[in-house]
Parts: structure tokens; sequence; C-alpha cells
């Protein structure tokens, strides 16, 4: 009993505390890596959406057939089979399944609540200091580039949030504009009023944890922009319809292109070494991932959460040419819980270099507490790697609501 009480104290623990930062959640779902065996079980395939090109485009189907177009082989791998896949992924079996939930047999789900209950037990070094830290993100003086359609621009909100105008279309991504739930206390404050941001075209969800995916933010963004388009990882859906009555959503699976309707973006979802849950027993039933989005002749990548890994280093053979890395730097410590998930300042700069991006911004700090380094620290730690590799024209550290694309080097 008493070993019962403790399991539902960590799994508390897990989801209202530290929810949005961990991989440790069941040890029932914990998976092990077994390709060779995987791939052997496959029988059908699955090739659909040949590669082509962003002007040859299909038919859309309509948006309903793109919500209900995910197909399952075998129970093995899934995608939506409206969506093409990236030219060069065109033979991708779809994205893996293992016993019903999404699973990156690369960087498969290994922790587990011992690990949970040892990070728990562990005294925070930062503990005291956190406690009179009074670290605020700086706001840019002058944000008036925002709404003028006419400039070209990048601004970080906070977090993973980021608006991006580019040749008139707007994006944002994993919009948090307040708390990220009830204990996640927003510690920077928003640079701008949803309502004062210009009309959002395409709203983009890497994943559902809380501090990517909020309910309120999303409803607030909804009534706003009620002709946006959610686009996000496969299953999710269904977490978004309650507030987007429209249902303009869409799902992709990994390497697999958006259907949009403006002709000068493409927008393709990307895998990460990362994870998903809302609830309690929902552990990697939506997918998880990174966007790149080309749109009027740029390119970037906006890499939502990541731990280290070898998909940094594909991503450049698939976009060899990516202007701006949108990558996480915060959540990373101790190291030995959050590697798993998350990047420290020192990987997510090789991430960088893997990526081969012109320049980076980093993102995932200084907004929400979520695990045990102070929330201002990884930008400082940043800084210093980028001075002792003199990448400071490239690393780049904005303000909220600075216009990134300006601070890029020509
Ligand atoms: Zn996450
Ligand atoms: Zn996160």
């Amino acid at each position: 009993m008493n070993r019962t009480k403790s399991l539902v104290k960590l799994l508390l623990v897990g989801i209202v505390f530290v929810g949005p930062s961990i991989d440790a959640v069941s040890q029932g779902l914990t998976q092990s890596a077994n390709t060779s065996q995987f791939m052997s079980i496959i029988t059908t395939d699955p090739k659909v959406n040949s590669s082509d090109s962003i002007e040859q485009k299909p038919t859309p189907p309509s948006k309903s057939n793109v919500l209900a177009s995910r197909v399952v082989v075998e129970g093995k791998y899934a995608f939506n089979e409206a969506l093409k896949y990236h030219p060069l992924k065109s033979d991708y079996m779809g994205t893996p399944l293992k016993n019903g939930r999404y699973h990156n047999p690369d960087y498969p789900f290994l922790l587990s609540f011992k690990d949970v209950r040892k990070w728990k037990k562990q005294t925070n070094p930062f503990l005291e200091f956190k406690k009179t830290d009074t670290f605020q993100l700086p706001i840019a003086s002058d944000l008036g580039w925002m709404n003028n359609d006419s400039i070209d621009g990048v601004a970080w909100l906070g977090h993973a949030t980021f608006f991006i105008r580019i040749g008139g279309i707007t994006l944002i991504t994993d919009p948090v504009f307040g708390n990220a739930s009830r204990v996640l206390k927003r510690y920077s404050k928003l640079p701008v009023k949803p309502e004062n941001l210009p009309s959002i075209n395409y709203v983009l969800l890497s994943h559902d944890h809380r501090d990517h995916m909020d309910y309120q933010s999303l409803r607030t963004l909804s009534k706003l922009n009620p002709k946006a388009q959610y686009l996000c990882g496969l299953s999710t859906s269904k977490l978004l319809k309650r507030f987007n009555r429209n249902g303009d959503i869409q799902e992709a699976g990994w390497y697999q292109q958006y259907q949009l309707d403006d002709q000068i973006i493409r927008i393709t979802y990307l895998p990460t070494r990362h994870w998903c849950r809302r609830w309690i027993t929902d552990t990697n039933k939506h997918l998880w991932g990174a966007f790149v989005i080309e749109v009027g002749g740029k390119v970037i990548y906006f890499g939502g959460d990541s731990g280290y890994g070898k998909h940094y280093l594909e991503t450049k053979e698939l976009f060899p040419n990516i202007d701006l890395a949108m990558l996480g730097i915060g959540a990373y410590q101790p190291e030995w819980f959050m590697e798993s998930n998350h990047s420290s300042p020192a990987k997510a700069y090789q991430s960088f270099l893997d990526l081969g991006a012109k320049s980076m911004v980093p993102m995932h700090y200084g907004t929400f507490d979520l695990s045990d380094e102070p929330i201002g620290e990884p930008a400082e730690k940043l800084l210093q790697i980028a001075t002792e590799n003199k990448m400071t024209q490239r690393v780049l550290i904005p303000s909220l609501g600075q216009n990134i694309l300006a601070m890029m080097p020509k």
C-alpha cells in the first residue's frame, strides 16, 4: 500500500511540478531499442506521397480529410496519408509506434520513477539562490516593427513562443502567453499582449507539454484569429478541437510536409529526442517534433524540446541552408536526468553546429522554472561558449520582442 501511495505521489510530482520537463512517467511504459526486430515485422510498404517540389502540389484534400487521414500500418507505423514526405524521405515507413504509442527507436524512453525519486531526493545546489533570484528577461525598447506588415521579422515572446512574419505570412510557435499551468508560474513578462499581435496565419505546436500547448493561450489566439491554421504532430488534433471549432488543424508524422494554402511557404515536421504527456495515461499518445519553415527565401528551424542527438546532422542533410535555428537551452539540470529530453547550452550549441545554421537563437529559459538551474543561467552559459568560440555574431541572444532577423549577419 505504501508502495502504491509512493508511486501515486511520484506520479503527481511528475505531472504537477515537473511534468513538462522530464521523461519519467511509468516503468511500465519504459521501452527498449530493438530496431532490427522492429523493422523485420513490417511487411506492408506504406509508400505514399512521392517527393515533389513546393510548386507541384496535388489537389488539396478537404480539411476534414486531412484530419481523418491517419494511417497505421500493422500497428507499427503511422502517417497522415494526405500529406507528402520530404523528397529525401519518400521511402520513410512512417512514424514508429510501439504498443500503440509513438516511439523514437534512436532514443527510446528510458527514465523511470526511480530516477524521478533520485532527482527529488537530491539537494538542488541552486535552491537558496533561486529563492531570491529576481531574473527577468529584458524587453526590447522598440516593438513598433511588429505592427508594420512590410517588415519581415522574428520575435521571441518568451519560452518557446516566437512570432514570425516573412513575406506577409505570420506564424506563432508554441504559444503560451501567461502561466503554463496552475503551478508553472511565468517569471518574465510577455512583451506584447496577444490582442496587440498582428493577425496570425499559422499556429505551430511542437508537442503537448503544458509549457508548449496551453489551452487558455490557444483559446485566446483562436478568438483573435478565427482563420488560423493549426499545425501539429499526429494524434494531437483531438486536444485542439475543444476550442478550435472550425477544425482547421493538420497533423503530420515525422518528415511530412503540411498542405498549406499559401504557395510561398512550406513547413516540414521532424523528429526530436523527446516525449509527450498531458495527463496520467496518455504518455506518447500524441506525437512530438520540430518544424522547418521555408518561407520567403528563409529557412527556419524551430527545435521544440529535444535532447541532443543525431537528428540535427540528419536535418542538415535534408535542409542544408538553415538560416536561423531556435534551440532550447534550459530545463537541463541535473543533466544525468534531463539530457534525454532537453539540451544544455553546450549541447544546444553543438546542435546548432550540427545543423549548419547561419544563426542560432536560444529559447526555453528565463520564463518558467522547470528544473534545477536558475532560469537566467542557461543564457549566461551560452554567451560564454559563444564568446570562447568567437561566435557571438551568430549566436544571438535577443531581448523579448526584438527583431531577430535584424540581428543576423548580412
Ligand atoms: Zn516538452
Ligand atoms: Zn518544454
